[in-house]
């Protein structure tokens, strides 16, 4: 096989589809999605799933429950290919359609271009990473030249940490050869090589409520509980090491003349190390369990979870091969490390060599401010192409 003009296809067909990934992003900014929306999310599904099948790939549809649906669209492989378990590894590029803004957003804030970038909710983060990835996997279809099978994971969840996605990444996950993960690209064009772990919980306090004025004696207060928890969970921060702990959100009491009867709070946990969530977890049980409140009650919920992404000496040769990748495409690209959480935690902690954002570039996610970099569309695709091309020679 021929792979030198099999590139020189790829990436030669990707130069010309700008303005048709520009016409499919419009689409999917302007299809309502946040990750509360099934409806919606899997709305902007039904879309991706009708242009992956006029592209020659098959798409399967894991039903979600609560939330969106994952889509699988699946080039197959004849030939050999390295295998993991008992089958040919998939090469794996994933994406999340949900985004974090209320119903209506898109019609209040419609797809726009202005000045060489292009705004609308999700437009970076990252319906852009999951147009991208279509038109990769559209291109191998096309002219072929995949060293293996490669899957686009397209999932429903992933703002709100995947509480039903998850199952369906890991499960990809034991069974790739490689991931890539499209969320946006850093303002400076970088990709994200290493991201913090984040365990989301909330604790609720029982306490017993009393007349503050008539009968303080008799009450016990939840939110006397709440402030000496706050500050003792406050204090396990440890910036060194990266682990942070913040409440984020309170609540609790009656009424002003009322010894409350109940609190609550939430906390997001961010460590750097896998072993440091067990090391913080026995720490925030401990100060749960305890009662500074005598005859206060308390009790934790783990909400939602990101694994970290760490690199292993598979996912720094894959980080070395998009690279050079990058570089034939005119980026100059290095590897940062995010204190933000995403679903590559979960593929690199299940032992798939991972690299995240590698989608087009943009920045101000998760605000109106939010853009993407049009100049970065195709180098980008022609980026990931490449280094699938190349994994053989990478020893990938
Ligand atoms: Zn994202």
């Amino acid at each position: 096989m021929n792979t030198e003009s099999t590139e020189a296809k790829i990436t030669a067909w990707l130069a010309t589809q700008q303005q048709a990934m520009l016409d499919v992003l419009a689409d999917l900014v302007n299809t309502d999605g946040g990750s509360y929306d099934k409806a919606g999310v899997d709305a902007v599904g039904a879309r991706i799933k009708a242009f992956c099948e006029s592209h020659g790939l098959k798409v399967e549809t894991v039903k979600g429950e609560r939330f969106g649906d994952c889509l699988r669209a699946i080039l197959p492989h004849e030939g050999t290919a390295p295998t993991r378990g008992n089958h040919a590894a998939n090469i794996v590029l994933m994406g999340h359609r949900d985004t974090v803004f209320p119903k209506g957003e898109p019609e209040r804030r419609p797809f726009t271009i202005k000045d060489g970038r292009a705004y609308g909710p999700g437009v970076a983060d990252m319906k852009a990473g999951l147009v991208m990835n279509m038109f990769v996997l559209a291109a191998f279809a096309k002219f072929g030249g995949a060293p293996g099978p490669m899957v686009g994971l397209f999932t429903g969840d992933e703002e709100i940490g995947s509480p039903e996605g998850r199952a369906v990444i890991e499960e990809e996950a034991r069974g790739a050869r490689v991931v890539f993960n499209s969320e946006p690209g850093r303002p400076s064009g970088n990709v994200v090589t290493g991201r913090k772990g984040g365990v989301f919980m909330v604790f609720d306090i029982e306490g017993k409520a009393s007349h503050s004025g008539g009968n303080f004696q008799a009450g016990i207060s939840a939110i006397g509980e709440l402030a000496h928890k706050i500050v003792a969970i406050h204090a396990l921060t440890d910036l060194e090491r990266g682990i942070t702990l913040n409440v984020g959100l309170v609540e609790g009491g009656q009424s002003v003349n009322t010894v409350a009867p109940w609190a609550r709070g939430q906390i997001d946990l961010r460590y750097v190390k896998p072993e440091d969530r067990e090391e913080v977890m026995a720490k925030i049980h401990e100060i749960i369990g305890r009662s500074y409140v005598p005859g206060t009650k308390a009790r934790l919920t783990i909400k939602g979870e990101f694994n970290a992404l760490t690199q292993d000496a598979a996912a720094k040769k894959l980080f070395g091969l998009y690279q050079g990748a990058a570089a034939e495409a005119g980026l100059k690209v290095e590897g940062e490390f995010s204190g933000g959480c995403a679903d590559s935690g979960f593929t690199a902690q299940q032992g798939a060599p991972t690299i995240c954002a590698v989608g087009p570039v943009g920045g101000l996610a998760h605000s109106p401010e939010e853009y993407l970099e049009i100049s970065s569309f195709v180098p980008r695709a022609q980026a990931v192409a490449r280094a699938v091309l190349r994994l053989e020679q990478a020893g990938l």
